[in-house]
């Protein structure tokens, strides 16, 4: 790794309320990189409700819920983000990367307990790495469908219809790395047209976009998993199902048996970002972003610069080869900005690119000198 320069490293960067983050010897970035969307990671209100439940419930919750139980908070906390994401249930996890791990071999028990067959899993091409690793604990070789490509998906569910079993389809509503949103209304149809199981990933939707902050599966999809971690500014996650679904993720999903509930803390402070999601400041916040965001890619796309299918808070500025995204990064933070360059295996080998992301807490001055840093970088000839 060290001889192929992608050897990674992790540094200090504590957050400031005034988008900056500030490094071990007391220099700032402008934050252009994290998921903290609207910025609710330092929010009073947030840190105030942690404590407060911290001093109800504890600060860790003690064991396994089907070991000790589950704290009060937790269990109606469980009931508003099933409000949230308008279904009967949900079950709350302590990542999202647990969650998809563990909803995927879940479901595809499921299968095999109630059908007598394996599942079937048809996957959009650029789904998560959790989602993978969730077919890959399940024994399953996903069939893989065209980035956002309803029309290949329907093509493949023909192709198995008289297959056995659960038929299973993996998708995001806004993709990590080029910020793009799924068809959820044409995916919808086609997965009731062919019987099959339609999961969500909202982790980069859920508090940012659609009404009220609720994402933008609304009634489209039969499970969806939210995030705590991106624009709610916590970490933890939930999937939000039907009842039977999420009873049967409590007693077949080994990431949610084996593992100790999420943190009363953490907990409390997800019980009030979903207290601001609705209030007009968030909604202001979330309106704020999005203009945000199209100033950006219109500056960059006005540049030369490729900003991909984006069409959320997160605007790749794909450079190509490994060298290059590395090179504009770092000339990027030597301009005061955190814009990470994304490389091989995240993105596919000739797709790499700075992954820029607006923030509640970012200016359009802020954006624009942002812009100007890059007008620089693309001048000294580093994404030419
Ligand atoms: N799903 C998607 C689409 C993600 O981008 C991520 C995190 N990058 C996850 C799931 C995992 O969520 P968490 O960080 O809460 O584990």
């Amino acid at each position: 790794m060290t001889e192929q320069g992608r050897l990674r490293t992790s540094r200090s960067l504590d957050p400031r309320a005034d988008a900056q983050l500030v490094r071990a010897d007391g220099t700032a970035l402008v934050d252009f990189s994290s998921n903290d969307y609207l910025g609710l990671r330092l929010h009073p209100l947030l840190r105030d409700r942690a404590a407060e439940w911290g001093a109800r419930y504890g600060v860790g919750s003690g064991a396994s819920r089907l070991v000790s139980g589950t704290c009060s908070g937790a269990v109606q906390l469980e009931a508003r983000l099933a409000g949230l994401k308008g279904t009967e249930a949900a079950c709350i996890f302590s990542s999202g990367w647990q969650a998809n791990a563990t909803l995927v071999p879940a479901l595809a028990r499921l299968s095999a307990a109630v059908l007598g067959a394996p599942a079937v899993i048809f996957a959009d091409k650029l789904i998560h790495a959790s989602l993978y690793q969730g077919c890959a604990a399940a024994g399953i070789q996903p069939l893989r469908f065209r980035h956002n490509d309803v029309a290949h998906l329907a093509t493949l569910l023909e192709k198995y219809a008289d297959t056995p079993g659960l038929k299973i389809v993996l998708t995001e509503s806004v993709f990590s790395m080029d910020g793009d949103r799924a068809d959820l209304p044409a995916l919808a149809a086609v997965c009731r047209a062919h019987n099959a199981f339609l999961c969500v990933d909202e982790a980069h939707a859920t508090g940012i976009l659609g009404e009220n902050g609720r994402g933008l599966a609304h009634g489209l999809a039969d499970l969806v998993v939210g995030t705590f971690s991106k624009a709610l500014g916590c970490m933890g996650a939930f999937v939000a199902s039907s009842n039977p679904v999420c009873q049967w993720l409590m007693n077949s999903g080994s990431g949610y048996i084996f593992s100790t509930a999420p943190s009363p803390m953490v907990l409390g402070a997800v019980d009030a970002a979903l207290d601001l999601l609705p209030t007009p400041e968030l909604e202001q916040t979330r309106t704020h972003v999005a203009a945000l965001s199209a100033l950006l890619r219109a500056q960059v796309q006005g540049m030369g610069l490729d900003t991909g299918p984006s069409s959320t808070q997160i605007v790749p500025i794909i450079v190509g080869g490994e060298q290059t995204a590395l090179q504009a990064a770092q000339a990027m933070e030597q301009a005061g900005f955190l814009t990470v360059a994304i490389r091989p295996p995240t993105v596919p080998p000739g797709g790499c690119r700075l992954r820029v992301v607006l923030h509640g807490f970012h200016t359009q001055t802020q954006v624009l000198t942002l812009v100007d840093a890059l007008r620089n970088v693309v001048r000294q000839g580093v994404t030419a």
